[in-house]
């Protein structure tokens, strides 16, 4: 099957991507590469020992470490780190964890301009985007810049082997989540399919033997190349109905990033998939075969992956409000968004129910 437009634009950012279990240790060598000698390391509470290892390892190129990443970048905390950053002479970042640890660079990157050398340890693929989300009174907004987009990414599998299983399956779900999403985007491009529906077959093949051996480094390797891929085409094309009801979720009910990613997705892809089939075919191939929707439900289901928002702690008296807070805004989306049909869409992924159980 051919990807080809007739017509389309492309946009890709100036990125070195390094991929290599170890390739951790090269992270002098690349600061090298940015004329750099003073780097802030960062990293959430739970992941400060790794942060300082690093630190003791750049010895002198290590200006200091601020190990207080939370999720959805708080402004208060973004801007106490810059703050120490401009303190302490810092003339870049090494960023070592997941997507919070990465927003909270790209929050500095913002107001400071400072390059970033980023080492996922998850694969939500924030370090392949240009796109910052930050919380301030209990409200997220997203920003998309060139100056938040990290300039070198290091990519080792021996890092993110020390992800728990149920993390690592709702990271992946994530990861896929910006891949389908891209398949339907209204300024998708040949490249940004091919690199999605790539991103998915890399999740499927190599997400059931992470599962079966978490040590196994090359599978690892294999879904780091999955998220890098996926969070690329989330830098590159606009989303849609799945990553607003996330947004909606994640924003206004507090539940958690990548599980919320997970229960939503095989509900907002079979939602859309009335509308555009032909489009998100490549999924249900990638998985085994038969509707997106479907087989995404059936993949997570397999992998363990949570499916019910009850289980993540949400009521079911905020459906309601969940519904209008998701439909107020008007956004493109290749299905009609109306409320009923995302009360619908709500009740099922909060009560576990398979995609387009209601209407079998
Ligand atoms: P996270 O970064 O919050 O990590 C969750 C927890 O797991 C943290 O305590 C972290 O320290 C720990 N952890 C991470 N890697 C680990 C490892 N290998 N071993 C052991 N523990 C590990 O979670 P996330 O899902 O990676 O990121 C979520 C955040 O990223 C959200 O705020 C989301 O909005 C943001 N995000 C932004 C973009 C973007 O393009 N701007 C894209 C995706 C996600």
């Amino acid at each position: 099957m051919s990807y080809f437009q007739r017509e389309f634009v492309a946009t890709s950012a100036a990125v070195r991507v390094r991929f290599g279990p170890g390739v951790r240790h090269e992270v002098a060598a690349e600061l090298d590469r940015l004329g750099a000698s003073r780097a802030l390391v960062l990293s959430t509470p739970q992941q400060a020992e790794t942060a300082l290892e690093f630190a003791e390892t750049l010895g002198s190129r290590a200006a200091g470490v601020f190990s207080r990443a939370a999720m959805h970048t708080p402004v208060a905390i973004s801007e106490e780190a810059a703050a120490y950053a401009r303190e302490i002479g810092a003339d870049s970042m090494v960023a070592v964890g997941g997507g919070s640890t990465t927003g909270l660079g790209k929050a500095i990157a913002y107001r400071t301009d400072l390059p970033q050398i980023v080492i996922p340890t998850t694969y939500a693929g924030s370090e392949a985007t240009p796109i910052l989300g930050q919380t301030e009174d209990g409200k997220k907004t997203t920003l998309t810049d060139p100056k938040v987009q990290p300039e070198i990414v290091l990519y080792d599998a021996e890092l993110v082997a020390t992800l728990p299983v149920g993390m690592t399956v709702t990271s992946a779900l994530n990861a896929i989540a910006h891949a389908a999403e891209a398949l339907y985007a209204r300024d998708r491009n040949p490249v940004s399919t091919a690199l999605a529906i790539e991103g998915i077959r890399a999740f499927a093949d190599a997400l059931p033997r992470v599962r079966a051996a978490p040590q196994d480094i090359d599978a690892r390797g294999e879904t780091l190349y999955g998220a890098w891929l996926c969070g690329t085409v989330l830098g590159q094309v606009g989303m849609a109905l799945h990553h607003k009801l996330c947004h909606t979720l994640g924003g206004s009910f507090d539940l958690p990033h990548a599980e919320t990613h997970a229960i939503i997705l095989p509900h907002a892809i079979a939602f859309n998939e009335a509308a555009v089939p032909e489009l998100l075919a490549p999924v249900g191939a990638a998985l085994g075969g038969g509707p997106a929707g479907a087989a995404l439900h059936r993949f997570a289901t397999a992998m363990g992956a949570p499916l019910a928002l009850r289980d993540l702690g949400m009521e079911e008296a905020d459906l309601d409000r969940a519904a209008e807070i998701a439909t107020q805004n008007a956004y493109w989306n290749p299905a009609a968004i109306d409320r009923d049909g995302i009360r619908t869409l709500l009740d099922a992924a909060f009560h576990g129910r398979a995609p387009g159980s209601d209407t079998i």
